[in-house]
């Protein structure tokens, strides 16, 4: 059964939730790696990675949502909860753009103190202003703001790429399955949420990534579930052919530090993360990329990862303190990425949010 599964990847058929659970539980490791590089051979170039040169910000860290998983949020009212100004914004943009940067991935907290305007001031100012690709907003995010923009989320959408956002990140995904939302975020709606959003997205043809945040719970045959999804909601945007749809798929194990769940749910091993990323290569077949997550899995794994279906090494992830430093930080910074690609056999490039060459 093993056997014939892992053949029929290598012939480039595609496999159902009960063969993807037979990976999970019994595939060796180097089977499924072989398997997973064939099927990343199949969208990408064999001997290139690509990486992006962009900055997490966030607006604010204010947040109802009160997901347990989270360390980041401040409750509204706080004092020490922040929304960025506009100067700080424009210093980053700056920073940024100095750095060779091309974009923000931008997300907040879901503050209910600021406007609708608010964010479509924030988008254009980004976009028009600072001359930025606005990787922008999770679903929650964009579900609070149709509520606040009384418009349905396509409306809502058109609206926020009208004021120049370019794509979304899949943030907040977690693991689509009704339990384990219920259990981690009972406020942040369920799966529908998350994939509604998304179909929305899709369909006024704008690009979105997938994510996934393991280790929180779920059982294997729930991360299956979670795979599925995602690769119906993507034959749905393909067959649209309008340009919307997933652009890659990223996953990450949780980190409960500082969360109430610190102690209590062991971190993923770097073998259950490679096994991860090789089956979500071979299931998500609709998808053109997946990230390997070095930030969170460290550089010898996020290395490693490329020989498990990975063809993209996500962002450099210009940090604070690393963008405010002498200029020397981006070139260790840039110079590492490119050393951790090359002397992991392939040749880097550089690309921007939707993977476009820079
Ligand atoms: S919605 Fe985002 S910021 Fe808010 S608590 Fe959840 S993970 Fe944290």
């Amino acid at each position: 059964m093993l056997a014939e599964i892992l053949e029929q990847v290598l012939a480039g058929k595609r496999i159902d939730t009960v063969e993807a659970l037979q990976l999970f539980e019994n595939a060796d490791l180097s089977d499924l790696a072989l398997a997973a590089t064939t099927a990343r051979n199949r969208h990408n170039a064999p001997d290139r990675v690509s990486y992006v040169v962009d900055r997490n910000v966030n607006y604010t860290d204010i947040c109802n949502v009160y997901c347990t998983f989270c360390a980041f949020y401040h409750r509204p009212g706080d004092s020490k909860g922040y929304v960025l100004t506009r100067e700080q914004l424009q210093k980053k943009a700056e920073e940024t753009k100095a750095l060779g940067g091309t974009g923000f991935l931008l997300q907040g907290g879901v503050n209910p103190d600021l406007p609708w305007d608010y964010y479509l001031n924030l988008v254009r100012f980004l976009h028009d202003e600072m001359g930025l690709w606005v990787h922008g907003f999770s679903p929650v995010e964009i579900h609070m703001m149709a509520k606040l923009s009384q418009q349905t989320l396509q409306a809502t959408l058109l609206d926020l790429r009208s004021a120049g956002l370019g794509s979304i990140p899949g943030g907040g995904a977690e693991i689509l399955v009704d339990r384990i939302r219920k259990k981690i975020a009972p406020l942040k709606g369920g799966p529908d949420q998350w994939l509604d959003v998304m179909e929305a997205a899709h369909e006024v043809g704008l690009a979105t990534t997938g994510t996934m945040m393991f280790g929180i719970g779920e059982t294997l045959a729930e991360r299956v579930e979670h795979f599925h999804v995602l690769r119906e909601q993507q034959d749905r945007a393909l067959a649209r052919a309008n340009g919307g749809g997933h652009t890659a798929f990223v996953a990450w194990p949780f980190q409960s530090g500082n969360t109430v769940w610190e102690g209590k749910i062991p971190k993923p091993t770097d073998a259950e993360y490679l096994r991860t990323i090789a089956i979500a290569r071979i299931f998500l077949d609709n998808f053109p990329h997946i990230q390997s997550s070095w930030v969170t899995m460290g550089r010898k794994t996020g290395q490693l990862a490329l020989q498990y279906g990975c063809d993209d090494m996500g962002s450099l992830m210009l940090e604070e303190n690393v963008v405010s430093a002498a200029g020397t930080c981006y070139t260790v910074n840039r110079d590492e990425m490119n050393r951790l690609i090359r002397s992991a056999g392939y040749a880097p490039w550089q690309r921007d949010n939707v993977y476009g060459v820079v």
